[in-house]
């Protein structure tokens, strides 16, 4: 099986992607920098404010905090289940380290699956998107019936921070950076993978797990 780095824009849909495949029983480790700091953001901390400042406008947290938290991570899951890199890389510092991460831990070099899906589509989802404060499930605004409560823990519904119009713009074009970045690494080494976006989720899933097991 093989370990992946699941990427796209702001919005293609890497979480959903993730929550069906658990959902199918799929087994997978799972990384997420983004959710590991948003953790991290809760604490009553001068470090934690500072964190939920740089990700409220949409900015990388610095790159030798976030490797610290991937690094420790992986040294923690256990090995035969595959891996999916949810948010890592992102900037070129990480993706010269990222096979050095799988290496030095005793994993597969990871391949990368790119989730394509254009701009006008990434940002409809993302303004649309709320997530339960509590169960950190995500909706869109207009399959609510309850605006603020959640449908399936009762938990408040907010709207994340970088979700807000002007941060999306902002996400894109670091993501555009990225994309270049990332693209080239792992096409040049022959470990690239695409799945169309906008295909239905579940045709999406199906097509990840053809990757993980191929
Ligand atoms: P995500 O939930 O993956 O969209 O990440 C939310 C936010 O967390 C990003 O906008 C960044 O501020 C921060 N973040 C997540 N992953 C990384 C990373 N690999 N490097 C730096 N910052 C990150």
């Amino acid at each position: 099986m093989k370990n992946i780095i699941l990427f796209g824009a702001p919005g293609a849909g890497k979480g959903t992607l993730i929550e069906l495949l658990g959902d199918k029983g799929f087994q997978f480790s799972l990384v997420n920098p983004g959710q590991m700091l948003r953790d991290i953001t809760k604490e009553d901390s001068e470090f934690g404010r500072k964190i939920k400042e740089t990700m409220a406008r949409g900015e990388l947290v610095d790159d030798f905090l976030v490797t610290e938290l991937v690094k420790k991570k992986i040294r923690e899951l256990e090995k035969g289940k595959p891996i999916i890199f949810d948010g890592y890389p992102r900037s070129l510092g990480q993706v010269e380290i990222v096979d050095e991460i799988f290496t030095e831990a005793g994993f597969d070099l990871p391949y990368l699956v790119f989730v394509k899906i254009s701009k006008e589509e990434a940002v409809k989802r993302l303004s649309a998107r709320r997530v339960c404060s509590e169960c950190k499930e995500n909706f869109q605004d207009f399959e609510m019936e309850d605006p603020e409560k959640c449908p399936k823990c009762g938990g408040k519904i907010i709207q994340r921070e970088d979700d807000k119009p002007i941060v999306i713009e902002e996400r894109f074009e670091i993501f555009n950076l990225q994309f270049k970045i990332i693209d080239h690494y792992f096409k040049s080494r022959d470990r690239y993978f695409e799945i169309d976006g906008t295909i239905p989720k579940e045709e999406r899933v199906e097509e990840l797990i053809e990757i993980i097991k191929s």
